[in-house]
């Protein structure tokens, strides 16, 4: 790339400040002002239309699994595209057939498991509460500290009473349980509960890690009351912590699995995978989408799950997340590093990410402050030694220079 314009730009040039009134003058405000405008990528670097250079160390929130403009992706939806772009669920495609079978393989489903496509985590979610609700039974348990999605279901079982009470009443039967608490869960669980909802690490919350044995736990306990076990995959999924799912080395086998961020690489498209008589839950009729389980997104999952398993990013993902814990443990601003594999939670001395995030992204690296004393790192799993060395000594330098 030369100069301030990205290569292959057509039209009149424009400035981030100019671009960013007309957005304000355009888009909704739901967002609050963005603080970049972004005009194009390559693996783990974006640059924004001022020509400035990034790191990205958040991939879209933990989406941009390959990085940018991955040529894999680019092939698998280019291909598609030109093939077959959309038929609706009154046809079957064969991207479709393969991805579900592919999800049910990585994840060992005995044969019975069945997946939804939809075109987003919320979604997804929306897929799994209903599929919930026809156990027969409504009442839900979920957690505290829960983001499970900002549809009026999804916001149901999401816990930030900023998110839900400009829209209550919200889809009832719900109960919030401190997250990690398996006594807590033990009380709040009997043979009412349709479901309990988790994130096997919450994303949202700031990189929240569960102790060990939760979700063990968690499977005994709605096991014993007939209840099922579904798991949040939408951030932790598709290789983010170094497995192909979060849950994969607590052994378990959970009833649902949502998933949508990582799963396309960048393009929208979400998957609840139903396992065992869960599979079942959803009859003809129950639940549809128009472009749900399309065939371009498809192509795009499928070539993200083909392109982890031949550069081996499972094991790269855990090296690099390894590298940048290790690096980033040390400075004295740093009470713990969270999370797992390429999925991190920072957290600091001081109540100051807010400021970190600001000063990072004039310092060229793109980094997110989910709470006020943490942040959060999901690199694109392609992240490689030399940018993770970079991302620590460039993060470092910066917590000197704001919490000093
Ligand atoms: C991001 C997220 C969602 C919502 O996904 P969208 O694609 O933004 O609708 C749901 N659950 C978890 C755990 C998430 O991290």
């Amino acid at each position: 790339m030369s100069g301030q314009r990205p290569e292959g730009w057509a039209g009149t040039p424009v400035t981030g400040a100019e671009l960013t009134e007309r957005y304000q003058g355009s888009v909704m405000n739901t967002f609050g002002v963005p603080a970049r405008v972004l005009a194009r990528g390559e693996g783990s670097t974006v640059w924004d239309v001022d020509g400035n250079r990034y790191l990205d160390l958040l991939g879209g929130i933990a989406v941009n699994s390959l990085g940018h403009a991955h040529p894999a992706i680019v092939e698998a939806v280019s291909t598609q595209l030109q093939t077959l772009g959309h038929v609706s669920n009154f046809f079957i495609s064969e991207p479709q057939v393969r991805l579900a079978e592919k999800l049910l393989s990585l994840i060992g489903s005995d044969g019975r498991g069945r997946v939804f496509f939809a075109n987003s985590g919320t979604e997804a979610n929306e897929a799994a509460f209903k599929a919930a609700r026809r156990t027969g039974r409504t009442r839900i348990i979920a957690t505290e500290g829960s983001f499970h999605g900002r549809t009026m279901g999804a916001l149901a079982l999401t816990s930030k009473a900023q998110y839900r009470e400009p829209f209550e009443p919200l889809p009832g039967d719900v109960t919030f349980v401190p997250y990690g608490d398996v006594a807590a869960l033990e009380a709040a669980v009997d043979d009412t509960v349709a479901v309990f909802v988790v994130e096997p690490i919450q994303g949202e919350a700031g990189v929240v890690d569960a102790p060990e044995g939760y979700l063990q736990a968690a499977r005994e306990i709605t096991s014993r009351h007939g209840a099922l076990l579904w798991l949040d995959e939408v951030q932790t999924g598709v290789g983010r912590t170094g497995d192909w799912f979060a849950h994969t080395a607590s052994g378990i086998v959970p009833d649902l699995v949502t998933l949508a961020k990582g799963l396309g690489g960048g393009i929208p498209i979400g998957a609840m995978i139903a396992l065992g008589d869960a599979a079942t839950l959803l009859q003809p009729g129950n639940h549809g989408t128009t472009f749900g389980g399309n065939p371009v997104a498809t192509a795009a999952a499928l070539a993200v799950i083909e392109t982890i398993e031949s550069e081996g990013l499972l094991a790269h993902a855990t090296a690099r997340g390894d590298q940048l814990a290790d690096g980033l443990a040390r400075h004295p601003r740093v009470k713990a590093v969270t999370g797992r594999g390429l999925l991190r939670g920072v957290v600091l001395t001081e109540p100051r990410a807010a400021d970190v995030q600001t000063a990072a992204y004039d310092a060229g690296l793109i980094v997110n402050a989910p709470t006020a004393d943490r942040l959060r790192l999901a690199p694109p799993l392609v992240l490689t030694e030399d940018e993770a060395a970079q991302a620590v000594a460039t993060l470092s330098a910066l917590l000197d220079e704001v919490l000093a």
